[in-house]
């Protein structure tokens, strides 16, 4: 039997895997897709937010700050991407000024640093991009940008290496408690924990519910985002959002930890909880708003569209604890933006609350660090050519987009919870992300990934069961 058995292997749920897995506690992750972060953690702004959205005193807010706080450690510690690049919350009428005043005071009283109100001219000498419109601004220096993908695969691979074990393809059907513990099932197998940990994302509503008289309801918040080319990177340095509404925190336009520029979301509230798709309405909609924030857009150095499903739950803040009729069920429920940036401090207090009610103890071993993939592109020619030596795929180059070589899609293959799949190499080197979309690399990629596992070419998928990517061979080796 398992001490803790996690739900969902987004953000949420490996950070507090990774947080228990430095205790002496037997652990498993179960997740019903092939990989990690495959659910709205792979599809957001990727904002570490300053922290001053969230009402005072509710847990988006301390979690949110406390999350912001700890990010250049782990980020460090961890070997992924961020980078504290301030952020801009624009006004454009005089009248509404007093909002960003009221929005200065809030981020004050929830804790955010050094935060100020800066007029539109003075913005424009930052940001000279910025519109004429835009009257006056709240600069918040402590927002950030995150790579999502690299900080759901660290805080996996290191408790990973820590002793959590991950079942992949495990889609949770049903959960009942016997004997003061829960029997988890996917209609296939019964996994038993004592406690578990519900970080199930848009689903975290069905889960709470199959075992809480106290139900939730978690619907699906669709936002729709326009990727640049990073040609179009530069556009601006900080994350310019505009001054909220009630459905959300409006079209913001951003770098990428990666160099490219990010325009959206909207905010559309929807039933399918799977709906990931994107329209020329959202499409239309970002664009339009993001104009009034800044000037000339490249529209021709658009390389893809996306989107993404945040969890909006009932009851307007996260819902994290243990469900008050179900002892050692703990929701992490309902984790909307600022989610990303909330989820170190999520996995703290998730883990709080399990090693005290199970009096665990530290590990004396609990490895620290993990080293990411080496970024071939990154290295000078001098450590370029001895790596070359070492391994020669590194001489190899795949993605010629993004500059990626086939020694770099070898280690997201053999690393610990390697890449089984296309997404899975691409989310970890960031092969086929570039300009084309893929359309050079896949064949390639598609090979070695076949080689590695020792199956055809023809079973490889692009994220699992369902997803493969050719019909048929016109030649023997591709
Ligand atoms: C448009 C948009 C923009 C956002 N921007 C930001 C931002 O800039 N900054 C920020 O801080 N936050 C942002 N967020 C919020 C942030 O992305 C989320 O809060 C965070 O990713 C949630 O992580 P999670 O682990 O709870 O959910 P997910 O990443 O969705 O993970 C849940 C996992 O559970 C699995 N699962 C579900 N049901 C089952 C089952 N029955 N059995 C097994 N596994 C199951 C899923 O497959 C999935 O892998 C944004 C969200 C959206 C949608």
């Amino acid at each position: 039997m398992y001490d803790v058995l996690v739900i969902g292997a987004g953000v949420v749920g490996t950070a507090a895997a990774r947080e228990l897995s430095r205790y002496n506690l037997k652990l498993c992750v179960l997740e019903k897709n092939y990989d990690v972060n495959m659910g709205t953690s792979k599809a957001n702004s990727a904002i570490i937010h300053a922290g001053f959205d969230a009402k005072p005193g509710s847990l988006k807010a301390k979690l949110n700050v406390m999350g912001n706080l700890m990010m250049d450690k782990l980020s460090e510690e961890l070997d992924f991407e961020f980078h504290r690049n301030g952020s801009m919350v624009l006004c454009f009428e005089e009248e509404n000024i007093p909002k960003l005043e009221d929005l200065r005071i809030q981020g004050e009283k929830n804790g955010v640093p050094d935060l100020r109100i800066i007029s539109g001219d003075e913005a424009r000498r930052k940001e000279p991009t910025l519109t004429d419109d835009v009257k006056a601004v709240l600069y918040a220096p402590t927002g950030g940008i995150v790579c999502p993908f690299g900080m759901n695969l660290a805080f996996a691979e290191n408790a990973y290496v820590n002793g959590a074990e991950f079942k992949f393809n495990f889609n949770v059907k049903s959960i009942r408690k016997e004997d003061n513990a829960f029997i988890v099932s996917d209609g296939r197998e019964e996994i038993k924990g004592k406690f578990v940990v519900n970080a199930a994302g848009v689903y975290s509503d069905v889960l709470n519910n199959m075992v809480s008289s106290s139900k939730i309801t978690v619907k699906p918040r669709k936002g729709e985002y326009l990727l640049f080319d990073k040609t179009a990177g530069e556009k601006v340095r900080s994350t310019i959002f505009q001054l909220p509404t009630k459905l959300g925190k409006g079209i913001l336009v951003t770098p990428t930890v990666h160099g490219n520029l990010l325009v959206g979301p909207n905010a559309l509230d929807i039933d399918d909880k799977e709906d990931v798709t994107t329209t020329k309405e959202g499409m239309s909609e970002v664009i339009e708003k993001a104009a009034l924030s800044v000037k000339n857009l490249p529209m021709n150095m658009v390389i893809t569209s996306f989107s993404g499903l945040r969890a909006t739950g009932n009851s307007g803040d996260f819902i994290i604890g243990e469900a008050e009729d179900a002892p050692g069920f703990i929701n992490a429920a309902g984790i909307e933006s600022p989610g990303l940036s909330a989820s170190p401090a999520v996995g703290i207090m998730i883990k709080d609350i399990i090693v005290n009610k199970l009096n665990a103890d530290k590990k004396d071993n609990f490895i620290e660090k993990r080293r990411g993939i080496i970024k071939f592109s990154e290295l000078s020619n001098e450590e370029k050519q001895a790596l070359i030596e070492k391994q020669p795929e590194y001489g190899n180059i795949i993605c010629r987009c993004e500059m990626v070589t086939e020694g770099e899609i070898l280690d997201a293959i053999r690393r610990p919870l390697g890449a089984k799949t296309l997404d899975g190499v691409k989310i970890r080197t960031r092969a086929g992300m570039g300009r084309c979309q893929a359309g050079f690399c896949t064949p390639k990629t598609v090979a070695i990934i076949a080689k590695e596992m020792n199956i055809s070419p023809l079973e490889v998928t692009k994220f699992g069961e369902g997803s493969k990517v050719l019909t048929g061979l016109n030649k023997e080796n591709i």
